[in-house]
């Protein structure tokens, strides 16, 4: 199977990169901001009622962070550092949200004296922390959810409590001063089963319903991320995602519809983005063997982390016309064994690969850049260039 760029672009869009790819050394990563702005305005047509927080950390580039911004977008911030760059792009803190329950103390702080008034937790230490560094804040509780399973790139576990603790913990967040405003879940990222949203809604249907029982009135849902972008494996369109998602919506919450925000990442900027790499060099380990390695001038530390146990199948394009062969295991550039991004899952590519020739890797917008090491055996981090 080979595959067709106008399954993944339409050719104007392709048009623009290809361009561009042209100009510049590889490797690099091309980013089309027509197709984030298209993704966002998709995402708010079949969203209407949310509010979208970008999660910044999928590409966190001021091209991309800039033009949410101009679109509206609020931003779902990790780290101070996310935090000094997108308040410096003219962001106003109460587009902001502290997204990540592993922070510091004196990180609270840092983002209350800066005006963030919105807190991620799902702890009790945590609570404590925004307690006393961020007095009277919103905050929300995260809860654990299934799905890991059916996620091609897991959060769970890590993070989230179980719905009893964020019960708990709402209680302890009224008691200490601060304002609990609702309950949040990340069902996983590149969710391909929508069934995931529908117990997640469920749980938090019965931690309001728990709650008001104690006084305690909560209008928020943060429904994260995880929606999808388009890669080898097929998932639904955002249209369905959508339709699904608001009937769990609606028959949980029907008569009293809840504040929803939504935390897209990988669903926004991943498929705006083409990665283009170079072969170094094609080689057998032995004469009878029958596979053949492709090493590539861009890999795992260098912007192909989530080919990580070959999680996220990216689709490939090369530009030979001839027969095509899936003998090969693709590899990248730097010294360390674990450099592989593909060995059980076979991309097809052009049977006579050689050095020189251009793989493109389509829908590598999110994850790709911002994952790079700085410089493990030297290779740079991966540059981006941005088209419209
Ligand atoms: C990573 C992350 C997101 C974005 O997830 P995607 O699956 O890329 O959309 C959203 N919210 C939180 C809290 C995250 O950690």
């Amino acid at each position: 199977m080979r595959i067709n760029v106008l399954d993944y672009y339409d050719a104007a869009d392709w048009e623009r990169i290809r361009a561009e790819a042209d100009r510049h050394e590889s490797p690099f990563l091309v980013v089309n901001l027509n197709i984030i702005q298209a993704k966002y305005e998709e995402l708010r047509k079949y969203f209407q009622f949310a509010k979208i927080y970008y999660a910044v950390k999928a590409n966190p580039a001021p091209e991309v962070i800039t033009l949410l911004r101009d679109l509206g977008s609020c931003f779902d911030i990790a780290s101070i550092y996310e935090l000094d760059r997108v308040l410096s792009l003219g962001v106003s803190p109460d587009r902001i949200s502290y997204g990540n329950t592993i922070k510091k103390a004196r990180d609270v702080r840092y983002f209350y004296e800066r005006g963030v008034r919105l807190f991620a937790t799902d702890s009790e230490a945590d609570v404590r922390n925004i307690a006393r560094e961020a007095p009277g804040s919103r905050i929300f509780c995260r809860i654990l959810t299934e799905g890991s399973e059916t996620a091609d790139w897991p959060l769970s576990r890590k993070f989230g409590c179980h719905p009893d603790m964020a019960i708990d913990l709402v209680l302890l967040a009224r008691e200490l001063g601060l304002e609990p405003c609702g309950i949040s879940f990340h069902v996983g990222s590149q969710q391909r089963d929508i069934g995931a949203w529908d117990s997640a809604i469920a749980k938090v249907r019965y931690i309001f319903d728990y709650l008001k029982g104690e006084g305690v009135k909560l209008s928020l849902i943060n429904m994260g991320g995880g929606f999808p972008a388009s890669y080898i494996s097929k998932t639904n369109p955002m249209e369905v995602y959508s339709e699904e998602i608001c009937r769990y919506l609606e028959e949980d919450f029907g008569d009293d519809f809840p504040e929803i925000i939504l935390e897209p990442g990988r669903s926004l900027v991943g498929e705006a983005g083409v990665l283009v790499s170079e072969v170094v060099l094609v080689s057998q380990k032995s004469s009878m063997g029958v596979d053949k390695w492709v090493y590539l001038d861009t890999g795992k530390f260098n912007g192909l982390v989530e080919t990580w146990d070959e999680s996220i199948r990216y689709p490939l394009y090369c530009e030979s016309r001839g027969e095509m062969s899936e003998d090969f295991i693709i590899a990248g550039p730097t010294c360390d064994s674990q450099d592989i991004m593909y060995e059980f899952f076979r991309n097809p590519l052009p049977a006579y690969i050689k050095a020189g020739d251009r793989i493109y890797w389509f829908s590598t917008g999110a994850y790709t850049t911002s994952y790079c090491s700085v410089e493990f055996n030297g290779f740079p981090p991966l540059k981006t260039y941005f088209v419209k």
